[in-house]
Order: C-alpha cells, then sequence, then structure tokens
C-alpha cells in the first residue's frame, strides 16, 4: 500500500492511553479467549518457535525504531475514523484518503451524512473499490448510529459489530486507535507477518489474533498493531520482503528469508 502525504494526529485520549499502556482497559473490551480458545491456542505452536525472550526483543526493538507509531487513515473524529476503517477494506489507505478529504469536510457526523445521502456519499467514493456497497453502510451505519447511540461511536465491541459494514477487524481498528485497547486488528500484513517470523502458526486471521494476544508483551499492547502493519507494509513485503533492511532480521524464523543485515 502507498505512503499518504500526512498521517491522521492521534487523539489525545488514545495519545494519553498509550502513555499508561501498562494499566489494563477500562471497559468495554471483553476477553479475547474463551477458556478452551485459550487452550487450543496454547497448543497452537509456530512450526518454528520464538522464545518469549526473542518475542520481548522483537518488539523492544520496533519500540526504539518507531516509539510513537501511527495508522495511516485520516480522520478528525472517532466517527470519520470509523467510516474511513469501513471504506479500507479491501482498498489501500492511500485511496481511501483520497476520497475522504472531501467527504470528510462535507460530513463529519452522522447527522451530516445522512443529510448528504447514499448517492452523494457514492459520488465522493465512487474511486474506490466495491463503492456502491460501501456508500450504502455508511449511511445505514449513521442511521443506526442516531437511533441507538445518540449519534456517537460506542467504546463496546459488540455495539461496534452491530453496525453495518463494521467486522471485528474495523472494531479492533476503532478500540486500538481511538479508545487505546490493547486489540490487535489483523489483516494481511499482520497475517503474512506472524507466521513468517513464527509469532503465531495460525490458519486464520481469528487464530493469528489470539496468539498474538498472548504472546506480546503486556507494555506493547497498544501500539504492537501499528508496528506490524507498517513492517509488513513496508518491509516485509508479500513477493518480495526486504530482509536486507530487516531490524529483527536474526529472530525472524521465516525458511525463506533473504540474508540480512546483521543488527547493531
Ligand atoms: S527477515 Fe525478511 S521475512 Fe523475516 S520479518 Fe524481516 S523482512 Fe520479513
Amino acid at each position: 500500500m502507498a505512503k499518504t502525504t500526512s498521517p491522521a494526529p492521534r487523539p489525545k485520549k488514545a495519545a494519553a492511553k498509550i502513555k499508561a499502556a501498562k494499566k489494563p482497559p477500562t471497559k468495554a473490551v471483553k476477553p479475547l479467549q474463551k477458556k478452551s480458545a485459550a487452550k487450543k491456542a496454547a497448543k497452537r505452536r509456530p512450526r518454528k518457535k520464538v522464545t518469549q525472550a526473542e518475542i520481548q526483543e522483537i518488539f523492544d526493538r520496533f519500540a526504539k525504531a518507531t516509539p510513537d507509531p501511527k495508522g495511516e487513515l485520516e480522520y478528525v473524529n472517532v466517527y470519520t475514523l470509523t467510516v474511513a476503517v469501513v471504506l479500507s477494506a479491501q482498498a489501500t489507505d492511500a485511496g481511501v484518503n483520497k476520497a475522504t478529504r472531501a467527504l470528510f469536510k462535507a460530513a463529519n457526523t452522522p447527522k451530516k451524512m445522512l443529510a448528504l445521502g447514499e448517492e452523494t456519499v457514492r459520488d465522493y467514493i465512487k474511486t474506490i473499490g466495491l463503492y456502491r456497497n460501501k456508500a450504502k453502510n455508511v449511511i445505514l451505519l449513521s442511521q443506526k448510529l442516531i437511533d441507538e447511540h445518540g449519534g456517537n461511536v460506542p467504546e463496546d465491541r459488540d455495539a461496534l459489530e452491530g453496525l453495518p459494514g463494521v467486522g471485528r477487524k474495523t472494531a479492533n481498528v476503532v478500540l486500538n486507535m481511538y479508545f487505546g485497547h490493547p486489540t490487535m486488528a489483523v489483516d494481511t500484513h499482520v497475517f503474512r507477518l506472524a507466521n513468517r517470523i513464527g509469532l503465531s502458526s495460525g490458519k486464520n486471521p481469528a487464530e493469528v489474533e489470539e496468539d498474538l494476544l498472548r504472546i506480546i508483551p503486556v507494555e506493547y499492547g497498544i501500539p504492537a498493531h501499528h508496528w506490524l502493519i507498517l513492517h509488513g507494509r513496508y518491509i516485509c513485503k508479500a513477493r518480495k520482503p526486504e530482509c536486507q533492511k530487516c531490524i529483527i532480521h536474526d529472530l525472524c524464523k521465516f525458511k525463506d528469508k533473504a540474508p540480512g543485515t546483521p543488527f547493531v
């Protein structure tokens, strides 16, 4: 995915929570794993095991290299963040930003979005894949926010996943980026990277999410999501990973990794 021109500002609320990353989330995020799921996840082992010390080292290096990682979707409030994430399914962040800059100037609240109407929203976002369905969902979710949540985006996983167009991944992004919860949204980059490094041998996003939430050091619960996405997007690319530039080369268990520069 391409770089955007300007990173989205981190809301004060989320930034403050990142500083307090060691504190557990205050409310609303239900434990990810039931006992049986946790047991199953514990049995699932990466093909080559990464030790807990190596996991700590991997995330220490990410933290040193990018102490304050940021997402690349542009938004002005939690509502526009939610809409932007809904629009980003099977699209690049850069492509979404290009369309939403004008859209969010015209409508940055559910009420204003409803006033625009589905047809106009469709016109604003027609450069994004699946735009017809996405425009419909943006209108439906705006209506639901007004009808059931007083026009606010709820800080609650079930309520978020109840919004049209919002699935687990979108809920995880909103809970992490705006509300500061230690969630892990597993997109194509995170899925690939987790399997290559050896952090997970999960066969689907849900399994990878379980594994990552179990093993990532608690102090990195919030920024880890951004580090993995950015590393997968710009370094550990799908076709040609840039192993020679990789800061965790010596720790990565990918059997096909290219030679890299020793970490110093
Ligand atoms: S060494 Fe290569 S395969 Fe392993 S994480 Fe780095 S870029 Fe990806």
